[in-house]
C-alpha cells in the first residue's frame, strides 16, 4: 500500500494558515475549498518554491495540496496566509 506523500514544510504551512491541525495525518484529512467552503479530501501535500498567485510573494515553503474532488492543486501561501486554486501549469 502506497502511503500518500506529505511534505513536512507543506504541513507546517497549512497549520500556520489554520486550515489543518499540525498533528493531523494523511488519513481522512480534509481542507475547505477556498471558494465554496466544501471540505475536500487531501491526497497529498507537497512543499516547494513558488510565487503566490494572490500576493505575488515568493516563498520556499509554499504548500501544494492535491485533493480527490478536483484535478487542480490548492496553493497555500505562508506569506499572505491564503489558500487559492492553481489553475494548472
Ligand atoms: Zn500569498
Amino acid at each position: 500500500m502506497k502511503r500518500p506523500h506529505w511534505a513536512e514544510a507543506g504541513r507546517h504551512t497549512l497549520a500556520a494558515i489554520g486550515v489543518l491541525p499540525l498533528a493531523s495525518t494523511a488519513a481522512g484529512a480534509t481542507i475547505p475549498d477556498p471558494s465554496t467552503g466544501v471540505h475536500l479530501s487531501i491526497t497529498g501535500v507537497d512543499a516547494g518554491e513558488a510565487t503566490c498567485p494572490s500576493c505575488a510573494a515568493r516563498s520556499g515553503n509554499a504548500a501544494f495540496v492535491a485533493v480527490v474532488e478536483d484535478l487542480r492543486l490548492l496553493f497555500a501561501c505562508p506569506s499572505c496566509l491564503q489558500v487559492t486554486w492553481l489553475s494548472g501549469a
